[in-house]
């Protein structure tokens, strides 16, 4: 008998999880009974949230509990956080990762647990072929995203790629042992390796409820993915160094020669006012890249739990 897990981060999801557990569960008990010897469970996480939502999980429990598990968080901690407590108590021989708001089409759960059964595929992930219904501004910055990231870091992210995924045991022993506090799935994904094959589909639409990320926290979270993979903004930092201190020194020598050519008029005041200032919002520039870094080794060597858990069923 293969166990499957599936880990759901639930943020505000009352509307959603019922619809999700009924789809998801006539999709796997018609799966099973054509195919056999599968069993599988759900790991829900409830990430602080300020609904219903734990109602509806404890529902859940009540009703299948053999099936149904929850994690309740003392409060929002973040998908990133949910998934990480998720993958640590999922038992399954196959894992599988997706969001609570059918986004992440279910119907391709049967196609997943098949190619990992008959391949030797370690993962089977998921990739968006379009964006409709995605503002153009948003589609561009993170095409953009993908390009940045797959150039100055060592891991290639494809542009549509979701979290939802179907892993091998051994894949989330490996994702679980990355100790790290600052987690990028994505890159986390990415970074751990393994035989990995994506399936296409077509954009849908939240079932239920509306999303979590605004723009801001969207290109905050590109940021720190960045950051996460890449010390490339480091280098950048003290290139701009470089490329401000030979600009200095030809300058120099451009107004050396230009005094002993043509005498010492003090001309240029407000010109040199500028320089100072350009120079001066170059530094702090720099050392804003630098603190970034550091404040994310601060948060490091907390070592700090990721999470918090109040309740376990
Ligand atoms: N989520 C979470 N914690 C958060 C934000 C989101 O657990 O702080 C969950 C959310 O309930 C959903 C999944 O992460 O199951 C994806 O969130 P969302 O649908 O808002 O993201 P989008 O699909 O718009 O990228
Ligand atoms: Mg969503």
């Amino acid at each position: 008998m293969t166990l499957i897990s599936l880990v759901v981060p639930c943020y505000n999801e009352q509307a959603s999880i019922p619809i999700f557990y009924q789809t998801v569960e006539k999709i796997l008990t018609t799966f099973a009974n054509n195919s056999g010897h599968y069993q599988w469970e759900y790991w829900f996480i409830n990430d602080g949230s300020t609904d219903q939502t734990l109602d509806e999980l404890e529902i859940l429990n009540t009703k299948d509990p053999n099936r149904v598990h929850y994690i309740d968080f003392t409060r929002n901690f973040g998908k990133e956080a949910a998934l990480l407590a998720g993958l640590t108590q999922a038992d399954g021989q196959f894992v599988g990762v997706m969001d609570v708001d059918l986004q992440d089409p279910p119907e391709l759960l049967p196609k997943m647990i098949e190619l990992l059964e008959t391949t030797d595929n370690d993962v089977i992930a998921t990739q968006r072929t379009d964006r409709t219904g995605e503002p153009k501004l948003r589609s561009w910055c993170s095409d953009k995203f993908y390009r940045l990231i797959n150039r100055i870091s060592n891991i290639k992210m494809r542009s549509g790629v979701r979290d939802f995924r179907l892993m091998r045991r051994s894949v989330v022993t490996a994702i679980i042992s990355l100790p790290e506090y600052n987690r990028f799935s994505k890159g986390i994904f990415n970074w751990v390796g393994f035989k990995t094959t994506y399936l296409p589909f077509s954009h849908r639409d939240r079932v239920a409820g509306k999303t979590h990320w605004s723009f801001k926290q969207l290109f905050s979270y590109s940021l720190d993915g960045i950051m996460d993979f890449s010390a490339v903004p480091l280098a950048i930092a003290s290139w701009i160094g470089i490329l401000a201190f030979i600009t200095s020194i030809l300058g120099l020598i451009f107004i050396v020669s230009r005094a002993l050519i043509y005498g010492d008029p003090t001309i240029g005041w407000p010109s040199l006012v500028t320089i100072i200032l350009m120079v001066g919002g170059i530094q702090l520039f720099c050392l804003g890249i630098i603190g970034k870094y550091i404040s994310k080794i601060y948060l490091e060597t907390k070592h700090r739990p990721l999470y918090l858990i109040k309740k376990e069923r």
